[in-house]
């Protein structure tokens, strides 16, 4: 340990986004109050701090997406922008006393656990720490992938991507070059069309987009809010009904999309006249294979005159010439990569090294897998949130991180039952099975049958990060910790193995 030594706590908490700071709050609700949440950045928010880019906002209704234990009956509108997300994050951070707990500056470097000690020792970027338990928060979508593209060093304009927006930068006048057409990209387009030169869309594939049923919450629905919480409860109820009906269709029954695919097709029609542009902005793919995109203003932006669709993706940049994969040279003074996250290779998994010396990376390279979304073998008491398996295509992602955290409060309880100085490591046999029957299904999902590349698929074409059913089935599954799932380490007798010994559980 450095001069900068941070001592021991029971719980290490990396992130805080909606993960980190959700499992804050359950360890308080637990009685747990010896836990640190390690932040790289300073300030709260995850996603919603680091996503700052004009237009963007939240693809589920507000009162789906946030805490069931920390409801907003001020939600200003069906889908709030990213400003009233981040506050909100901001406001739960305050109510639920987080803000003693919260390390700023503190990006986890390194994370190896001790079998002799049954703990995680844990290098920051502000000092080291050992741990009982770490609870990793780092989000799916929180590190931000740029592809290679040859030349791009010679590019002389600006370059950034939608997740490190540069305020500083003025984009007005400029020829701008938009890569990507994912969830981000299509807030950005219309947000920036009205004001830029020229707009260049690199487009390799087209996302299957619907109407957005946004609109301002009112004074009365937030004041019935407020003074009966129950009709709050009842429109959260609401939206969370809707979304599990739609599963079956994504996960058994894709060819029932097929009605989906209409309403989107007219959608577009109202927007673009031109049945050339049409034509290319048309997926050749089932709605629902990649993740189906809500924007009113998309289509209209991009039937404007100083848009342009190339529909390759870009291959090449000479100077201020950007080159198409098709060949197509477009100039421009600013790049915009929207090309997502490292999704299928965490980068927190190549920082973190198990009992047999591997980091989880190394465990990971045929593809990500854990117990119940949750846990992996030979990484004791080291829990994820939002793990391999619990992306979703059409709900939110709270849900499943609450599912999570259910899971985390359950393994805590069991840790104290069982006594003492002690860890509980998943058995490889459970995290096999686990998945083998999680692969089963997802052969059925229009994510693995729908005709499309999707970034929910790793680099071997498996699917590692969606849940193949309903959120509420998820919650069913990760209420308790199964201990016959698990091995149970104590620390090794003075003589004993150096790995910790591992003993059997009567359960
Ligand atoms: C633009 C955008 C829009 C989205 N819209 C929706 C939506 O409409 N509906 C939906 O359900 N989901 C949406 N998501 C997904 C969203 O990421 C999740 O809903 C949720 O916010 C994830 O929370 P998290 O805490 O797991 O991760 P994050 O919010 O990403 O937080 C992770 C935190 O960990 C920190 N961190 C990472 N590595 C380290 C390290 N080594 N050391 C210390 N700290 C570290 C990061 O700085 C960050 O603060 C969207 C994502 C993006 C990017």
């Amino acid at each position: 340990m450095d001069g900068r030594e941070r001592g021991h706590v029971r719980v290490a908490v990396i992130g805080s986004g909606f993960g980190g700071l959700g499992a804050a709050v359950r360890l308080r609700r637990q009685g747990i109050t010896d836990f640190v949440i390690l932040e790289r950045a300073d300030a709260v928010g995850g996603t919603w701090r680091d996503n700052s880019y004009p237009g963007c906002a939240c693809d589920v209704p507000s009162h789906l997406y946030s805490f069931s234990f920390a409801p907003n009956p001020e939600w200003p509108r069906n889908f709030s922008g990213q400003p009233h997300i981040r506050a909100y994050l901001e406001r739960v951070t305050d109510i639920f006393g987080l803000r003693p707990h919260l390390r700023f500056q503190s990006e986890v470097r390194s994370l190896r656990w001790n079998a002799e000690a049954l703990h995680w020792e844990v290098e920051t970027a502000s000092g080291s720490l050992t741990a009982e338990v770490v609870v990793s928060a780092t989000g799916p979508l929180s590190d931000p992938k740029v592809p290679e593209i040859p030349g791009l060093d010679t590019f002389p304009g600006k370059v950034s991507h939608s997740a490190r927006w540069d305020h500083d930068y003025d984009l007005r006048g400029k020829r701008v070059a938009m890569i990507g057409t994912g969830a981000s990209a299509i807030q950005i387009v219309p947000a920036i069309q009205p004001d830029v030169q020229r707009l260049t869309l690199f487009q390799r594939t087209p996302p299957w987009v619907l109407p957005r049923a946004d609109r301002r919450i009112s004074a009365a629905e937030k004041w019935l809010h407020t003074k009966v919480p129950a009709t709050r409860a009842a429109r959260r109820g609401l939206l969370w009904g809707i979304r599990e009906m739609q599963v079956s269709a994504f996960t058994k029954r894709p060819e029932r999309l097929g009605l989906i695919e209409s309403l989107a097709r007219n959608h577009m029609k109202k927007a673009v006249k031109d049945p050339a542009l049409r034509a290319a902005l048309t997926p050749d793919y089932r709605i629902g294979c990649k993740r189906i995109l809500l924007s009113n203003t998309y289509y209209p932006a991009l039937a404007q005159p100083n848009v342009d669709v190339v529909t390759a993706g870009l291959a090449e940049v000479r100077g201020s010439t950007l080159v198409g994969s098709d060949g197509s040279e477009v100039e421009a003074d600013a790049i915009v990569f929207g090309t997502g996250f490292h999704v299928t290779d965490l980068p927190i998994a190549k920082r973190v090294t198990g009992v047999h010396g591997t980091t989880l990376a190394e465990e990971w390279k045929d593809g990500m897998e854990a117990l119940r979304g949750a846990t992996a073998a030979g990484f004791p008491n080291f829990l994820t949130i939002i793990g391999p398996n619990t992306g979703l295509g059409n709900s939110s992602m709270i849900l499943m991180i609450e599912a999570q955290l259910n899971y985390l409060a359950d393994f805590m309880r069991q840790l104290d039952v069982l006594g003492g100085k002690i860890a509980l490591d998943a058995r490889p046999s459970a995290v096999q099975d686990w998945n083998r029957k999680l692969q089963q299904r997802m052969t059925r999902t229009v994510w693995s049958t729908g005709g499309c590349d999707s970034w929910y698929l790793d680099a071997n074409g498996r699917n590692s990060t969606v849940w193949p059913g309903t959120t509420g089935e998820f919650k069913k599954v990760t209420r308790q910790v199964d201990l016959a799932e698990y091995e149970v380490l104590r620390p090794p007798k003075p003589a004993g193995s150096s790995t910790g010994e591992r003993a059997e559980v009567a359960v």
